[in-house]
């Protein structure tokens, strides 16, 4: 088997780290049983393991085809598609009333993770319908709403996202494709739009496209930009499939990777449907409120892209345990009669365990975000539905940046720990590396992530977030010192390890978020120049913050495992990589903070360095 889906460790995060059975008490989840959720959890991984991941390394080259506007997607994909439409993976989270589950978005981020660990190409386009299916269910009209999300939900049709075109791409003020009003009531969309992923395929019967376009006389930039669902097939109001819109796939991208993933330029307006000239669109919402409600959907992907991240570091990670066990070179340091298997050498259990405490602790973040989610949308109370939504809106550049910007590291880890069975193809871990390369810079750039985070999520609300988690993880560090005075002998040590190292980085992020809100003021490229390292410090110290958490949950429950449903050797090595995490790789904090605190400094000089001139 390529994958193993990790069900035992999401029983452990949902358990005992996340709180699941809290969620399950929401009013929308009522009825919901944990019996319930392990049950999807173990057909998922089923699923996942047995009929996707086998698709990952086929669909790396028998690529998808374009010829004559439509694109061909490989065989192996139309049969996984059908399968994952019939089992129902796509309405899991969405209302029962639309057809969908109604599950927790926290249970659907173990499910997708999977699904991205399996291949991630694949994965893009039930991930961007998530997006769609979203964005309509908060904006869209009643009559759009009854149109389309039902064959969403049930995969008959699927959904894209169209912003990017050539001039316009971190930047949506440049957006060009225009929609000119028709006096019926729809609008005829003329433009191209780039890079859109599943913009054209044979998976589904029709697609769904959301696009943002400006009207004549719309305000510039951003204030000017509307948001249209044009559908591939405009539908009839009976729900049948009417005539071929004016959208056509104009050719696909040649890419590092994310091959099984067709990539389209789209044209809209070519004047060769069925309709005339012009795509036809519906307006969603108001005019020139588009960026708006795309944002829904850009902050679904944004989250989802994150969860990609950490589905590509557990694959590259299993992938690289397995040979590590297998190859065998060299004696062991200490002395052998023979060649050891690689995972004896101290530097490849670093690589591994890097790459596992990278990898959990991500996971971790990203599941503190989906409850936070899931509160903020179904909590009673309003004002804890207010601070979970504020936490959730903090935490989703970071999980976005955070967890694709490890799943370079340890993608690029896995390659190393092959040798050079790494850099050759055959084995599959370099297709990992070359996967993940793209998602730190689709869905915004870690750069466009660390700008939110700065600016909207830190400084709008004067770092009352950070604030708040700051007194959280020190009130782990005190339960961690306390619980070490009770534990037994071989655990205290990692304990008091993992508190001094968290009560440091915590002390290194406080001073980093008091730079950020102290000089924006006086100074705010000083500040800009270390928003990367802002997210990434921000990432390290909430992922030790977990992982510390897990760590004191292992010694809770080391007397009865089967409270958290996982066995004593899970507990065992939970606690070793948290261990690992807080000597390895909390200490990265400083570094990042002293980077961060060099900002006034830095931007001098480089503003002042001619090879730096525009
Ligand atoms: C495979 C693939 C699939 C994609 N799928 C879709 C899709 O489905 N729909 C869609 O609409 N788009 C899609 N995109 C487009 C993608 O979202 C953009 O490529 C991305 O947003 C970056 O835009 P850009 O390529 O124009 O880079 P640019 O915006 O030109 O950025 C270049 C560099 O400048 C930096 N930069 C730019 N602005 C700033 C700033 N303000 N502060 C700091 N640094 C900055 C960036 O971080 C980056 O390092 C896809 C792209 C690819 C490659």
């Amino acid at each position: 088997m390529t994958y193993r889906a990790p069900v035992e460790e999401f029983k452990f995060v949902f358990n005992a780290l996340v709180d699941m059975p809290g969620v399950l008490k929401l009013p929308a989840f009522l009825g919901i049983e944990s019996d319930l959720v392990d049950a999807v959890l173990e057909e998922n991984a089923k699923f996942t393991s047995e009929v996707v991941a086998p698709t990952n390394r086929i669909s790396d080259r028998q690529h998808p085809v374009c010829h004559a506007g439509q694109v061909s997607m490989p065989l192996a994909l139309h049969e996984t598609f059908k399968k994952f439409a019939e089992g129902g993976w796509q309405g899991l989270r969405h209302p029962a009333q639309w057809g969908g589950q109604g599950l927790p978005k926290l249970l659907a981020t173990a499910t997708t993770e999977n699904l991205y660990a399996a291949n991630v190409a694949f994965s893009l386009c039930p991930m961007l319908t998530d997006g769609v299916i979203e964005a309509l269910l908060l904006t869209g009209s009643d009559a759009q709403k009854q149109t389309y999300i039902e064959p969403l939900v049930s995969a008959r049709w699927t959904g894209t996202m169209n912003l990017t075109e050539s001039q316009s791409g971190s930047d949506l003020s440049l957006v060009t494709t225009r929609a000119v009003p028709q006096s019926d009531g729809t609008y005829r969309l003329f433009g191209q739009k780039i890079y859109i992923t599943f913009g054209e395929h044979d998976l589904a019967e029709n697609i769904i496209h959301l696009v943002l376009a400006r009207t004549a006389g719309a305000p510039p930039g951003v204030k000017g930009l509307s948001l249209f669902i044009v559908p591939k097939y405009l539908v009839n109001a009976d729900g049948s499939l009417g005539a071929r819109n004016d959208v056509w796939c104009a050719s696909l991208e040649h890419k590092l990777g994310i091959h099984g993933s067709p990539t389209a330029v789209l044209l809209f307006g070519d004047g060769k449907g069925e309709v005339g000239e012009g795509a036809i669109g519906t307006l969603v919402g108001q005019e020139n409120r588009g960026l708006e409600y795309m944002f829904i959907m850009m902050n679904a992907a944004r989250f989802a892209v994150g969860v990609q991240g950490i589905g590509v570091s557990e694959a590259a990670t299993q992938k690289a345990m397995t040979y590590a066990r297998d190859r065998v070179q060299s004696r062991a340091v200490e002395g052998s009669t023979g060649p050891v298997a690689i995972i004896r050498h101290p530097d490849v259990r670093r690589m591994l365990m890097t790459m596992r405490a990278l990898t959990e602790a991500a996971r971790a973040i990203a599941c503190l975000a989906a409850v936070a989610d899931d509160l903020s949308i179904d909590h009673p109370d309003a004002e804890l539905r207010r601070t979970n939504q504020s936490l959730y809106d903090y935490l989703v550049p970071v999980v976005k940046g955070f967890s694709t910007e490890c799943s370079l590291e340890v993608s690029s880890l896995g390659v190393q720990v092959h040798g050079g069975m790494g850099f050759v193809e055959e084995t599959g871990a370099a297709q990992f590396y070359r996967d993940a390369r793209i998602l730190t810079i689709y869905e915004g750039t870690t750069a466009i992530q660390a700008n939110d985070l700065v600016g909207r999520k830190t400084l709008r609300n004067g770092g009352s977030v950070a604030q708040q988690l700051i007194q959280s993880m020190t009130q782990t560090v005190k339960a961690l010192r306390d619980c070490a005075g009770q534990a037994e002998v071989e655990q205290r040590a990692g304990l008091l390890l993992i508190a001094e190292k968290l009560s440091q980085a915590i002390t290194h992020y406080s001073s980093a978020v008091s730079y950020v809100l102290d000089h924006t003021q006086d100074n705010i490229r000083a500040v800009y120049v270390g928003s990367v390292p802002y997210l990434m410090l921000t990432g390290y110290v909430l992922g030790g913050w977990m992982m510390a958490r897990a760590a004191l949950v292992c010694v809770q429950l080391q007397a009865d495992s089967s409270r958290a449903g996982v066995s004593p050797d899970f507990l065992k090595n939970k606690f070793a990589t948290a261990v690992f995490y807080a000597g390895v790789i909390l200490p990265r904090a400083q570094g990042l903070a002293d980077a961060i605190h060099q900002g006034v400094a830095l931007t001098q000089v480089i503003e002042h360095a001619t090879l730096m001139n525009a």
